[in-house]
């Protein structure tokens, strides 16, 4: 029976040494909830690190623990104070986690912490390799593991791979300034499905794919080589149930039972003291403390009527208190909060209470049910799950949130009071909304807010993810196409070996020689030339170079060569020392037509252009922006295809466009000459679509190559040109 291995950094589990004993307690994050049901009930593994360093424990204690730990179905993964300081401190959350969060002023990128993170993820992923067993599925988990899926994908194409980005995806223009974009974007495109919370976020990922890897997205998919990557968004949800029916359970208690904070709050309220906006975050940068005490502050300058009438409830939980941006901001924190309550107090009344800690679940529900205004206002969060609890508990519909419009939870709830952090004035005059906020608006708002709560909750988001991953499991095909190993390369020997009469039909870009922005200048090698020379030699043999390149091109490459020349993808031939016959020679009055529209597209598209041939117009946007490219390319098409008659047609290519008479293709060329001889040897190689028409065409029995990674008919594919040149290396005499 396969299984599911679920991978985090941190596993979702507190462990303690009581009396030599190890004492594990799950902890209750969104992560955890979400999964707990698949974890606990069904075949499944979890892998992450502890949260002890291996320098805290000997080998035998590391032993006894992770022997505890599997019996729970966790696998730990061990980590050095050194490891810890470089992969996770250090790259993950003095790198990535600014940069991804817009914060470049923070963001410092270091050598030996980049080498510690693809060392830690490497460790990560051999941990998994080590557990998965065919049909097995895995779900990896955010922005500390980026490089894993790929470092699994490259072992074991056969497990299907789920990736979720907890935090924000940032543009690209934010995220190109990573020095190692492009192993993050490779280590990610090892999933099969990539998650996203929202859609700017799964926009922004794939206009990084677009520019920085130059693949291909349609939609939601990606085309890497043979593979195709499902991108889409899955907004993280809470466990919704668990936190009304405690706030329920809160209303029926006994005082006996209340927590001193409960009792605090309670007293607040019946002694009249003025309304409660709550503020509760972890302590970082990207939580927009320091802007939401300032709104207060301008608040009460700019309403003194609400001194000793409201009070801000402001939790802050102790986060990476040894990465120095965090040290700073406590510092900044505390000196703004000391400020705004050393110019406000009175007597009676201190505007802000300050908590430095963190709060168990019970004081957690006091906090939101006995707040009359939550202000959520991040400066970017990735979802915000704070904003979601709030909602949950107020059974009552009553209660106004305030929320920033760059949380990803703003998506979602857009009753709530959307602000943008940034401007101070917007939030204070927000602020004096919320607290005016007539009842009956508070529970229009907030019972439409607390159903979405409510049905997307954490159990949909995980389902659905899980969901469309087992879809994806079902549906990846093991292409049929493989790959040319040096077995198959010694059996093709004793073909050559055995034959008479031999057909070699190869197309010349991305076959022969790799492709060249500017496309004049794609020429082959002279060891190229020689060997097509030395294979054409042979009297056995005839080569025929098949292309959609015109005559002059090829003549002025192949010329001395004896070669058999094929141009314009069928509609040009030249047998060896013949002159070049136009085969099917039709009309091209239609050009006239076609020709403008591609010079409107040009014109307006900068770094394409138009490819004149005879029999057909070709529209180039290679050198273009990529993500432009598409756009246009898409929009050329459309504007085409109404145009065309029947026997002209449109034709695809790579980064090009081609409308050409439809009265022969590579694939009708390559036929009439497979026919015209008893050919016992035929290999045939392509990189591009056009060439499928050649593989589709010619029977079973030949040697079809497809060059490069693209899905294809083919039977066999080699991954660059240089690969086909070394296997044709093997039929020299
Ligand atoms: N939280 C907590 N105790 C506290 C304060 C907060 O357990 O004293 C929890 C809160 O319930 C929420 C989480 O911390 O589930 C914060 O999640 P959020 O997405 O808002 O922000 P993050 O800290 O993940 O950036």
């Amino acid at each position: 029976m396969s299984k599911f291995i679920i991978v985090s950094n941190r596993l979702p589990i507190k462990i303690e040494k009581q009396q030599n004993q190890w004492i594990f307690s799950p902890t209750s994050g969104g992560l955890a909830t979400g999964l707990k049901s698949v974890h606990e009930n069904g075949k499944s593994l979890w892998i992450g690190w502890p949260g002890i360093s291996s320098n805290e424990i000997d080998d035998k204690e590391y032993e006894t623990l992770s022997k505890g730990l599997f019996e729970k179905k966790f696998k730990p993964i061990s980590l050095s104070n050194e490891e810890i300081d470089d992969f996770y401190l250090g790259l993950s959350n003095k790198c990535i986690w600014p940069l991804f969060h817009y914060f470049k002023q923070h963001f410092q990128f270091d050598e030996q912490q980049w080498d510690a993170y693809v060392k830690v993820n490497q460790k990560f992923a051999n941990a998994i390799l080590e557990e998965i067993e065919e049909g097995d599925q895995v779900w990896v988990h955010d922005y500390q593991l980026l490089l894993v899926p790929e470092m699994i994908k490259s072992i074991r194409k056969d497990v299907t791979i789920g990736f979720f980005l907890h935090i924000p995806f940032p543009s690209f223009e934010i995220f190109r300034i990573f020095p190692k974009r492009e192993e993050l974007l490779k280590g990610m495109l090892g999933s099969d499905l990539i998650g996203f919370h929202t859609y700017d976020y799964k926009r922004h990922f794939l206009s990084s794919v677009r520019r920085i890897l130059h693949l291909n997205v349609n939609f939601n998919l990606i085309q890497k080589g043979d593979r195709e990557i499902v991108v889409n968004t899955f907004p993280m949800g809470i466990d919704y149930e668990k936190f009304e029916k405690t706030a329920y359970d809160h209303t029926k208690s006994e005082k006996e039972s209340f927590s001193p904070l409960r009792i605090e709050l309670e007293k607040h309220k019946e002694l009249n003291q003025g309304k409660i906006i709550l503020s509760i975050d972890r302590l970082d940068y990207t939580k927009g403390v320091i802007n939401r005490v300032k709104s207060f502050e301008l608040f009460l300058t700019q309403y003194p009527e609400y001194k000793e009438k409201v009070r801000m409830l402001m939790v802050l939980v102790p986060s990476r208190a040894n990465v120095s941006h965090y040290k700073e901001l406590k510092r900044e924190t505390d000196e703004i909060i000391g400020r705004v309550n050393g110019n406000f107090a009175t007597v009676n009344w201190t505007p802000i209470w300050y908590y430095y800690r963190s709060f168990d679940f019970d004081d957690l529900i006091n906090l939101y049910r006995l707040s009359d205004v939550a202000m959520v206002t991040p400066l970017r969060d990735g979802m915000n799950l704070v904003a979601k609890e709030y909602l949950a508990t107020r059974i009552q519909n009553d209660g106004v949130l305030i929320l920033s419009e760059l949380a990803g939870a703003s998506k979602e709830l857009h009753q709530s009071l959307i602000v943008n952090p940034f401007d101070i004035t917007a939030l204070s005059n927000t602020i004096h909304e919320a607290l005016n906020m007539p009842l009956s608006e508070q529970v229009e708002r907030n019972t439409e807010l607390r159903e979405r709560v409510k049905r997307y909750n954490i159990k949909f988001w995980s389902e659905t993810f899980l969901k469309e991953l087992d879809r994806i499991s079902k549906r990846i095909p093991i292409h049929k196409t493989k790959r040319i190993t040096p077995n198959t390369i010694s059996k093709f020997e004793i073909q050559y070996a055995l034959a008479n009469k031999r057909l070699f039909l190869l197309d010349y870009d991305g076959t022969l020689v790799s492709f060249h922005k500017n496309h004049k200048k794609a020429l082959p090698s002279p060891t190229v030339i020689n060997l097509l020379k030395e294979l054409n030699q042979d009297p056995k043999n005839k080569v025929i170079i098949i292309s959609g390149r015109p005559p002059e091109f090829l003549d002025q490459i192949f010329k001395d060569l004896n070669l058999t020349m094929i141009a314009e993808h069928g509609h040009f031939e030249k047998e060896p020392q013949k002159e070049w016959i136009e085969k099917n020679a039709s009309s091209s009055s239609w050009m006239n037509h076609i020709y403008p529209i591609l010079q409107q597209f040009t014109d307006n598209t900068p770094g394409t252009f138009i490819e004149q041939k005879r029999n057909s117009l070709v529209w180039h946007f290679r050198k273009t922006d990529p993500e432009l490219g598409v756009i246009k390319s898409q929009e050329l098409k459309t504007v085409l295809s109404s145009m065309l008659s029947n026997d002209i047609s449109l034709m695809e290519g790579d980064k090009i466009i081609e409308v050409t008479t439809s009265t022969t293709n590579k694939g009708i060329a390559s036929y009439d000459h497979y026919a015209k001889e008893p050919y016992d040897f035929v290999l045939v190689a392509g990189d591009d679509v056009t060439d499928e028409n050649m593989f589709t065409q010619l029977p079973d029995e030949v040697i079809s190559i497809k060059v490069g990674n693209k899905k294809s008919v083919a039977k066999h594919s080699v991954v660059a040109p240089q690969e086909l040149i070394n296997l044709l290396n093997h039929f020299k005499k």
